[in-house]
């Protein structure tokens, strides 16, 4: 642990360099009122679960580390249900299911917390498994106004089918969510087709990635070099069979290597070792998260376009990755919670980092990260909000086109739910 009490120690750098007001470990009944009571116009309290964004912790604010606290994991072997804390982090889930021989779609990294499953949570599996928010069956947590509030899928009253869909996709904003209920699937054989290729190449996995079976996604990044991750499920003879008939189309494609793992809880996404950007502690970042549709005839265009962008990034550490939804998050209804973008195939995410004490650089980065927003919208035009913005003046912008015609319903509920601002501002 840090030595000075009001620092956070949390993998995002912004957030451990944050001097806090104060840190907290509980939810105590009279948090409500005590904290607004002292909080000045512009404060709220920040929430840290994983501690990967740079909203879990700010100079003179009081975060509420969930770490300590809200740590257990519980299975409900009978019901193929997976309790935990909403100061879990992924890894420890992971492990956890690891030993029980199931799965959760879990996303590319083991870092994050709670954030990953009440934003979306966009899996490698997700194509088959659904996004996270699709698997939750229960929580548990307090409202912004401190009523304490216990829902379950299958037992949900006509006032709580609001607040549920709230919950998915919009939950920082409404609740501190303390237990999460998920549904947790068998594990199954992994084959993972990774390595490096040129941007003709990437071109190309692009458009066999938009042919796709449900048990096969595309990930990759962007930085000096490309690498991807091509990841089959394989479940039964059929996903063996479709899967040998992409991996004759790669075969062209000297550079890739093929990898079995036993299940998906054993898989390192951009593992350090591959050195493919600089991982600086001494930065400070933000990543934006955009959505959009199948590419199609426009891939050449968008290479194109991607070329640019790295071109003039300011910082070494800067990057664009982008991973594959579709498949089932597409089949599940839009209204069913507050990720709308069901018709979504591709979320790309911009990774902004500069040294962290330079502010021109930082102001410089950040432009680049705008500029490359602006340029990538033709193809993504919406937002997955992932990380919270408010800092930031694309906020607005970001939580329109996150939410677009359910915002004015996300408001409502705010008001009702957090009608003092005690949890980040819509
Ligand atoms: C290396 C890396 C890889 C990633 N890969 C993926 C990916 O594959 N797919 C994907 O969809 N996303 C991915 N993300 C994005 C990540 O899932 C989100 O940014 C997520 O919000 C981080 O959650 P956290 O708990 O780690 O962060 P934190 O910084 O702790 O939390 C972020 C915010 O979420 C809110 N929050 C968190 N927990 C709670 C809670 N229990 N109750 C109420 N509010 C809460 C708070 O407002 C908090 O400020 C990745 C992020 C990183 C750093």
């Amino acid at each position: 642990m840090k030595k000075n009490k009001n620092l956070l120690e949390v993998p995002n750098i912004n957030s451990s360099d944050a001097q806090l007001k104060k840190i907290i470990y509980k939810v105590e009944d009279n948090i409500f009122n005590r904290f607004f009571n002292s909080f000045s116009k512009s404060e709220y309290l920040c929430v840290c679960s994983g501690g990967t964004t740079s909203s879990c912790a700010r100079d003179n604010f009081i975060t509420l580390d969930l770490r300590k606290e809200y740590d257990h994991i519980h299975l409900e072997k009978e019901k193929n249900l997976i309790k935990i804390g909403g100061g879990v982090i992924m890894k420890d889930l992971m492990n956890f299911l690891g030993s029980q021989n199931k799965i959760f779609p879990t996303g590319l990294s083991k870092l994050p917390g709670a954030g990953y499953l009440l934003t979306g949570g966009i899996s490698p599996l997700s194509r088959r498994y659904g996004l996270a928010i699709d698997n939750i069956e229960t929580i548990k947590g307090y409202l912004g106004n401190g009523t304490f509030i216990s829902l379950e899928k299958n037992n949900l009253s006509s006032d709580q089918k609001l607040l549920w869909e709230g919950f998915k996709g919009a939950a920082p904003f409404l609740a501190i969510i303390t237990e999460i209920g998920l549904k947790t699937f068998q594990a199954h054989p992994i084959q993972i087709i990774e390595g490096f290729i040129n941007d003709n190449e990437l071109s190309k996995i692009i458009n066999l990635a938009e042919g796709f079976p449900e048990n096969l996604s595309l990930q990759w990044i962007y930085a000096q070099d490309i690498y991807i991750y091509i990841l089959a499920e394989i479940r039964n003879d059929l996903d063996k069979e479709i899967t040998k008939k992409y991996l004759n189309k790669l075969e062209n494609f000297s550079s890739l290597k093929i990898k079995t793992y036993e299940n998906y809880n054993q898989i390192n996404f951009f593992p350090k070792e591959l050195d493919l950007f600089e991982l600086n502690k001494n930065n400070h970042s933000e990543v934006i998260s955009l959505l959009g549709e199948d590419l199609k005839e426009r891939i050449q265009i968008f290479i194109k376009c991607m070329k640019e962008i790295i071109r003039s990034k300011p910082n070494n550490s800067c990057y664009v990755a982008s991973q594959q939804l579709g498949g089932k998050t597409k089949e599940i209804d839009p209204k069913s919670s507050f990720f709308i973008h069901r018709k979504s195939t591709w979320k790309p995410w911009i990774y902004a980092s500069w040294k962290k004490d330079d502010l021109k650089e930082k102001e410089i980065v950040l432009n680049w990260m705008n500029e490359s927003w602006e340029k990538l919208k033709i193809f993504f035009p919406k937002i997955h909000l992932a990380q919270i913005h408010n800092h930031l003046n694309s906020h607005e912008e970001e939580v329109y086109l996150s939410f677009e015609e359910r915002l004015s319903e996300l408001k409502t509920l705010k008001n009702i739910c957090d009608p003092e601002s005690i949890l980040p501002p819509l």
